[in-house]
């Protein structure tokens, strides 16, 4: 568009014989071509960096103990270990496993998750998808676990072979993206229109046909503010820069634009709101027993104390039995250092409570009896292993209350088992409430006899207690929750916990405030469709719930209106996350599965970098309308300008090669510099802005009009000055208009760059780049009229002492109109305050 209008300047510049002219429009073209090339392509270069930051990890075998490594570290012959919600790293024979199934679909395109057999044996010739004794790169495990040894890696892989890997990712454009450019479309249709009506103005005046086209031209080119996209570019990759620094790591550009609109926070508890770094602190044991254990943390040492005096657990075996539990239903492991630990916080409390019992002595050689196992999941919300005993098979098991005591019909007692009948289910219930009710994560543990080791066979267990672990809040979560309140954002937990537990927890943290309510699993699930969306709306905490109802709660809470970010780290996540406006992962807990179907990675796994994600998106969004209104203001006061001094009948005021100037040089680097303007000091304290609000809102395109109005006036009295001062030179007096034009937006800038006024301290400086704009743009205007070979180009005369007196003391008044009325409003905003 804008070329075909520049080639359009140019070949009518040639027509009429204008050699000069024509070269420099050709210049100015390449110039501008340039200058966005330079802008876009860095700031692309590094938004596109930001999706490779996060490198993939491989769990591999190193001294028979599983060590996270960096997955390009990887061999053949590496013996890896495969969990629920890992990328394959690399392609590999599986040795073991449990109930591995995979996602193949970035492979053969199967979008169902797939079974895994090691045992299989298969002939050469299968086909790949069917390789079922096999793991490729690029897959992601769906369910269970594995190990497997590595045959091939990097480009020697099945994808690295497809080259799939290398594929370039199709650039998506973001709703911000279509806007501008229906913005943009908008304003060239009106500076077409402008520019027909100036052209027949002065052609009804007599003026020459050849002038008047370059002019129209040059106008058409002038309004359109063809810098917007390279600028949007700049700005973007400044804010996720900025983002990056505070930890957040975008992975779609789109997500920046949603993080501003932002409406919701929906984030599970374990390890966001709390620390994840669980302590079994209570073990509660049927006969009303209650043991405390005592010491805080992986590396801590404690005890076991019942009514004020220590446990000898060898001789207790209630105690005997629930340690016992605990360490064999358990697949975490402590390392040999006090502080090391690998595997599910759950467990590793549980192990680490075993080891306060001196009960944790050959974890290793116990397990190894296993047999099998049913890995947890959170729609299990329980984990077993399955163990030889003699000739029978034996289960252990731990899990959710509710979902252990469905399987129990025995209790085990001090020195017995007893059945369990209505009275002790009652008391047991009645003891998990007491310690949920102390904001206790309750795990329960179960063993018994099983026909077979499978899911389905246990049952008819004997119950043997319940252990209460704790999980404190993480520190400063509440003062993250306040702020995103004053924000407008709603912070809500979505648990797998019980209900009481996730209450107490979430009154604690200040996610239940006022008059929100606590939905439980089946409640929602009860819920008919037509109040899904108020009930979903009305709770702060969702307790009990599985991976699907994330999907279905995000879905209804979208359908009432609001912007959902939600934070999640599990496989089952993925779908939610992927619904979500803006999915966030979990960078350290999180699975890979997670991390890719988010549009956001969380390098701390902190709530408070959402907050600061939530932020930047703002900033930024905040800054492309400022640049938009500069952009505005400015290209409207040229054509006002032109029209203004048709209207009085003067000649035309500006060289077209000077509006080209004005609008591709001095314009261009102001508005870059609005890029890198830091937040407004409201920017989390005012409401989330509507996702549909207009780039330009009426408010501030009246107020972009008005400036526009007064740029305009000073430059037409420039004008004016000229022409009755300078009779007789028409070039002096364009030389006029274009300096104070030039001058008079530039200094225009401090009016863009923040609501308040800019001229006070902390904020003049604020942003190194406006003042170097503010700087480089005068001098370039400076060389525009006293560098000669630029002079002659642009068609300026020189100015004497007066004249720069009259072009400064009117560019001038824009600045000094804008600043006084911003001072005066926010003088007047704390007057009314106070
Ligand atoms: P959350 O998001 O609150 O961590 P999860 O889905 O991880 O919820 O867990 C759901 C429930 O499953 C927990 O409340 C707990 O009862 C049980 N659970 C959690 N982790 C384990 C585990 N490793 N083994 C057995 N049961 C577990
Ligand atoms: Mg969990």
């Amino acid at each position: 568009m804008v070329v075909l209008l520049l080639a359009a300047a140019g070949i009518v510049a040639l027509a009429s014989g204008d050699l000069l002219d024509a070269a420099a429009i050709v210049a100015v073209l390449l110039l501008n071509a340039t200058l966005g090339f330079l802008t876009d392509l860095p700031a692309r270069r590094a938004l596109e960096a930001l999706s490779t930051l996060q490198v993939a990890r491989a769990s591999v075998m190193r001294d028979a103990q599983p060590r996270e490594i960096d997955a390009r570290g990887l061999v053949p012959g590496d013996v890896i270990v495969l969990e629920a919600g890992q990328a394959v790293p690399a392609d590999a024979r599986l040795l073991s496993a449990t109930e591995l199934s995979t996602i193949e679909a970035a492979l053969t395109g199967e979008s169902l998750p797939v079974r895994k057999d090691a045992a299989r044996t298969l002939t050469p010739d299968v086909p790949l998808p069917d390789r079922q004794t096999m793991v490729f790169q690029g897959m992601s495990v769906a369910t269970g676990r594995a190990s497997a040894v590595v045959v091939a890696t990097g480009r020697d892989t099945e994808i690295g072979r497809i080259g799939a890997l290398a594929a370039a990712v199709p650039p998506r454009r973001t709703l911000l993206e279509r806007r501008l450019d229906t913005l943009g479309r908008r304003l060239a249709l009106a500076a077409i229109g402008v520019a027909i009506i100036v052209a027949l103005q002065g052609w009804l005046r007599g003026m020459p046909v050849g002038t008047l086209l370059a002019a129209a031209i040059a106008l058409a080119v002038a309004a359109v503010p063809e810098g917007l996209p390279a600028v949007v570019t700049v700005a973007m990759a400044a804010g996720v820069r900025r983002m990056v620094r505070r930890r957040a790591l975008i992975r779609r550009l789109a997500a920046v634009e949603s993080l501003g609109s932002a409406t919701v926070i929906c984030t599970d508890k374990t390890g966001t709101l709390t620390t994840g770094e669980m302590t079994a602190t209570v073990l509660a044991l049927p006969g009303g027993r209650e043991i405390t254990i005592t010491g805080a943390g992986i590396g801590a040492s404690g005890a076991l104390i019942e009514k004020g005096s220590p446990v000898d657990s060898r001789a207790d075996p209630q105690v005997e039995a629930a340690l016992r539990i605990a360490v064999l239903a358990n697949r975490a492991s402590l390392g040999t250092g006090a502080m090391t630990a690998h595997g599910d916080p759950t467990e590793i409390a549980l192990l680490v409570a075993a080891r306060k019992a001196a009960h944790d002595h050959q974890v290793d050689a116990a397990r190894s009896l296993e047999i099998g196992e049913v890995p947890f999941s959170s729609e299990r919300m329980f984990m077993a292993t399955f163990r030889r005993d003699g000739t029978r098979t034996r289960v252990f098991i731990k899990g959710a209350p509710g979902r252990i005591l469905d399987r129990c019909n025995r209790v085990l007692t001090s020195d017995r088992e007893e059945a369990l009948d209505h009275d002790v289910r009652q008391q047991l219930a009645e003891t998990r409430d007491g310690l949920t009710s102390r904001g206790l994560r309750v795990l329960a543990v179960a063993t018994g006899v099983v026909t077979a080791a499978t899911e389905q066979e246990i049952r008819d267990l004997v119950f043997v207690g319940f252990f209460g672990l704790t999980d404190p809040p993480t520190p400063g979560v509440r003062e993250t929750i306040a702020s995103v309140r004053d924000a407008g954002i709603r912070t809500v937990m979505l648990t797998g916990d019980h209900r009481r537990t996730a209450e107490v927890i979430a009154r604690d943290l200040g996610v239940l405030a006022g008059t929100a309510t606590v939905l439980d699993g089946r409640e929602l699930a009860a819920l008919p469709a037509d109040a899904l969306a108020g009930a979903v709306g009305r709770a702060g905490v969702f307790s009990r719930i599985s991976p699907e109802d994330k999907l279905k709660i995000v879905a209804a809470l979208q359908a009432s209106g609001e912007v959902v970010a939600m934070l999640g780290d599990g496989v089952n996540d993925a779908a939610a996350l992927r619904q979500a406006d803006i999915g966030v992962a979990m960078g350290r807990r999180g699975s890979d599965v997670a991390r890719e179907a988010a549009d956001l990675v969380l390098e701390d796994d902190r709530l408070e970098t959402v907050a600061a994600a939530i932020e930047e998106g703002r900033v930024i969004f905040d800054n492309i309308r400022k640049f938009v209104f500069y952009l505005f203001s400015c290209n409207l006061a040229e054509v006002l300008v032109f029209l203004g001094a048709g209207a009085a009948g003067w000649p035309l005021p500006l060289r077209p090669l000077q509006i080209l100037w004005l609008n591709l040089v001095t314009d261009t680097f102001p508005a870059l510099a609005l890029a890198f303007e830091p937040g407004e000091p409201d920017v989390m304290s005012r409401p989330p802005r509507h996702p549909g609000t207009a780039l330009l809102s009426g408010r501030m395109a009246r107020l972009a009009l008005g400036y526009a109005v007064v740029i305009c006036l000073c430059s037409l009295a420039a004008f004016g000055w000229g022409l009755s001062w300078w009779p007789g030179d028409p070039a002096h007096a364009t030389t006029l208009t274009f300096a104070t034009l030039a001058l008079a937006q530039v200094f225009h800038l401090g009016n863009a760059r923040s609501l308040g006024p800019v001229v006070t301290r902390g904020r003049t400086l604020a942003n190194p780049s406006a003042i170097g704009a503010l700087v480089l743009v005068v001098l370039l205007q400076w060389l525009a009229l006293s560098w000669r070979p630029l002079a002659g180009v642009l068609r300026t005369e020189a100015l004497d002492p007066t004249d720069w007196a009259v072009v400064l003391g009117l560019s001038l008044v824009p600045a000094i109109l804008g600043q006084g009325l911003k001072t005066w409003k926010t003088l007047r905003k704390r007057v009314s305050r106070s």
